[in-house]
């Protein structure tokens, strides 16, 4: 069985609590969101395919996990350190926008950054 991620469709947190059963109301450890399963984002790992979204989404979902799982607590860190979160008492929907805005803007950059590459080879330079 292939292992699968489901994104909330609002806030982008992986951290969504899914029913399995048909027609049954998923929820959002993040914002609060709640919804259908059909509404979710998700990433399936074997075949690279996701539902309900364009390829950028789809790339900077990766990234979402990536930096959901590997990096959260360095960006955590720096968004206190430059006053974008409190101290103490960091609410998770917030944390979990700016983990989503990263992600989001980082894929466009790097989408964006092969096409300057590309247009920088075709032009011989
Ligand atoms: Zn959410």
């Amino acid at each position: 069985m292939s292992e699968e991620t489901s994104f909330c469709p609002k806030c982008g947190s992986a951290r969504v609590d899914t029913s399995s059963l048909i027609g049954g109301v998923c929820t959002c450890r993040g914002c609060g969101w709640q919804g259908g399963s059909a509404e979710l984002h998700k990433y399936q790992y074997d075949t690279g395919l996701l539902a309900g979204a364009d390829a950028v989404t789809r790339f900077s979902m990766e990234l979402r996990l990536l930096v959901a799982k590997d990096m959260s607590a360095a960006f955590g860190k720096f968004l206190v350190k430059w006053g974008f979160l409190p101290d103490k008492g960091i609410d998770v929907a917030v944390w979990g926008r700016y983990m989503n805005a990263i992600a989001r803007a980082a894929a466009v950059a790097i989408v964006q950054t092969r096409d300057e590459i590309e247009s920088e080879d075709k032009n011989g330079q």
